[in-house]
């Protein structure tokens, strides 16, 4: 330990300017500090907010930039004067990283026991989180509850899946048929409603205890309300 330790070296796929185009990414990690875990990262969740990073759609992006942040650890250990990447990197597949502590979580080892991979575990990290809380902050966490979702993209997905695990019965809301047996066959939803089948949606009025809005633009809401 100490200043003399071997400097690290870590490769992760970055975004070097807005075209989002990857390409292999050599840095240093940083020095880790009494608040840091050194981690190894076996695998990592590309959301769609990686995306508007990677080409700065947001207008705030610092290049170069290795996207990710639904990261998964193999085993995290706490050490001094390791190396990391500047804010803006963040990691891919199977390198190490240096995070604050603050920030890093176990893996239940109930759920690999269970047969739960590590990929099947990273999405939990931003989409997984981003329809749990909702629930839990509005108190809707019980079972019987009646759920809708709006939109079945990836947070959707999610939300469906997390809305059965709390025992809800669950109608997704789609602007078109395409991804009902999706849905109802693979995802285990209970009820699928197109959001332009006037009839349906009217029929299914006043049914729902709350939707979960996973449309990720500006939209109106006024036709779902009255579900
Ligand atoms: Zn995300």
């Amino acid at each position: 330990m100490g200043s003399h330790e071997t400097e690290r070296k870590t490769t992760g796929w970055a975004a070097r300017d807005p075209s989002g185009i990857l390409s292999p990414y050599t840095y240093s990690l940083r020095n880790t500090g009494p608040e840091d875990v050194f981690i190894k990262v076996i695998c990592c969740g590309i959301c769609h907010t990686d995306i508007h990073q990677a080409k700065n759609d947001l207008g705030k992006s610092n290049y170069p930039m290795v996207p990710g942040h639904e990261v998964v650890a193999g085993h995290a250990t706490q050490t001094v004067n390791n190396t990391v990447p500047r804010r803006s990197g963040r990691t891919t597949m199977s390198t190490p990283m240096v995070i604050p502590l603050k920030v890093a979580l176990p893996v239940p080892w109930s759920l690999i026991k269970n047969g739960m991979a590590p990929e099947q575990v990273a999405p939990l990290l931003c989409a997984g989180i981003t329809v749990y809380s909702p629930l839990n902050h509005f108190g809707l966490t019980a079972s019987g509850l009646r759920g809708g979702v709006l939109r079945l993209g990836g947070v959707g997905h999610m939300g469906v899946k997390i809305a059965k695990a709390m025992g809800h019965h669950v109608t997704v809301i789609s602007s078109s048929d395409k991804k009902k047996v999706e849905a109802l066959e693979h995802l285990g939803a209970d009820e699928y409603l197109v959001s332009s089948d006037a009839e349906g949606m009217q029929k299914a009025a006043g049914s729902l205890n709350y939707i979960i809005d996973t449309v990720p633009v500006f939209h109106p809401l006024e036709p779902t309300f009255h579900c």
